[in-house]
């Protein structure tokens, strides 16, 4: 249906083998290939760092805000532009969002400035999220939770790969949570990494994630144990050896793919910035940050009819999207204005999502710039 898909899976024959191996080996649960997945993971981090995968981001930073011991009337301070997966598990916790506002028009990360105004004496955890893959000011972030004891939970489902003075996203808070959906840097379908440096965290973490089991159903398998005791109350959130040994494939493909979504990321802002109804974020970056360009948001004048111009874009063959939708609008919660985010509400509001994906051909690339191209000159507002 679409000539450019927003996104397209960097998939080839190297996936399907693994796959097949894993079906031969006749083992589909959580197993070596996991193992074996958390450890290069941990190796490409760096930093010796405890790596436990999951099913889902959602689940690693469940699984986070538990072991930060977050209990009901804590508050959680998160940005006001992300993903819903990161209020929904604070308000499923017991806990209180508390947003705060994004930097600039030019920077849609939390405001460190914004989240001080918003720590209060009930503040547990700070949620930060690279957006679309530019890395948070970390040193900042990282000073504020210190002075105020407050857990730095990093999502970083838009930014792995990313970097911060020489340092992998997801290895400069206290909790790193990693999403390996289908349409991040590194697909896998459903599969998530919760990551730590602390090693008691990362036993506790894995013991959480498998009913609070001593022992795994491949553990007795190969007969290493007949029993297990149970040490604390968890969940089911394992992995399984289909998806881990996807993620093996599609982690040595992870820096091309990256270098590839950098280059198609300055074709489109090179062609993009003469255009007056058009703005481009984070048009000068830290030079020690290093993003992973997950996702290539563009930002329209307010007199320029979104609608139109998403629709515009369709009727070419060109997918876009909206990252993301105002929290102040949904339908299940009654958070928004009173919280204070006018960046993040305006954003919300005038965003648009260029496709962007390291298959992307040359030829798809000069399709969606033409298509912007022509809805502007056509005189559309
Ligand atoms: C995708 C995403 C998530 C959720 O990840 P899942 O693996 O689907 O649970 C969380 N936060 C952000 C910012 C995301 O983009």
């Amino acid at each position: 249906m679409w000539k450019v898909p927003l996104f397209d899976l960097n998939y080839d024959h190297q996936e399907q083998d693994a796959v097949v191996k894993v079906l031969q080996s006749r083992w589909l649960s959580s197993g070596s290939k996991t193992l074996e997945f958390e450890d290069a993971f941990a190796r490409y981090l760096g930093g010796g760092v405890q790596c436990c995968a999951m099913t889902n981001c959602t689940a690693a930073l469940h699984t986070a805000l538990l072991l930060a011991d977050i209990k009901p009337g804590d508050e959680v301070v998160l940005p006001g532009l992300t993903f819903v997966a990161d209020l929904n598990v604070v308000v499923m916790m017991g806990a209180t969002p508390v947003l705060a506002d994004a930097e600039s028009i030019q920077d849609w990360n939390i405001s460190p400035a914004d989240i001080k105004k918003k720590i209060t004496h009930r503040t547990k955890a700070l949620i930060a999220v690279h957006f679309a893959g530019f890395p948070c000011e970390m040193d900042e972030l990282r000073e504020l939770c210190r002075e105020h004891e407050i857990t730095l939970i990093e999502d970083v489902a838009h930014a792995v790969g990313g970097s911060y003075k020489g340092e992998k996203c997801g290895t400069l808070g206290d909790i790193g949570c990693f999403s390996f959906f289908s349409n991040k840097n590194l697909s896998v379908g459903e599969g998530g990494m919760f990551v730590c440096r602390d090693k008691e965290l990362a036993e506790k973490a894995k013991l959480f994630r498998s009913h609070g089991m001593t022992s795994m159903t491949i553990d007795r398998h190969q007969g290493k144990s007949l029993s297990y005791d149970v040490r604390m109350p968890g969940f089911n959130y394992r992995i399984d050896e289909i998806r881990s040994a996807l993620g093996l494939v599609q982690l040595r493909k992870l820096d091309n793919g990256n270098a590839k979504r950098a280059e198609i990321a300055a074709h489109y802002r090179s062609e993009l910035k003469e255009l007056k109804k058009v703005s481009i974020p984070w048009q000068n970056p830290q030079p020690y940050s290093i993003s992973s360009f997950h996702i290539f948001p563009i930002l329209l004048e307010p007199e320029v009819n979104r609608q139109e111009f998403m629709e515009f874009l369709k009727n070419r063959g060109v997918q876009t999207s909206i990252h993301y939708p105002f929290f102040g609008e949904f339908t299940g919660y009654s958070l928004g204005e009173q919280q204070g985010i006018p960046i993040c509400q305006d954003i919300s509001a005038r965003c648009v999502t260029l496709p962007l994906f390291p298959t992307m051909t040359k030829g798809q690339t000069e399709k969606v710039i033409e298509s912007v191209q022509e809805f502007f000159s056509e005189g559309k507002s």
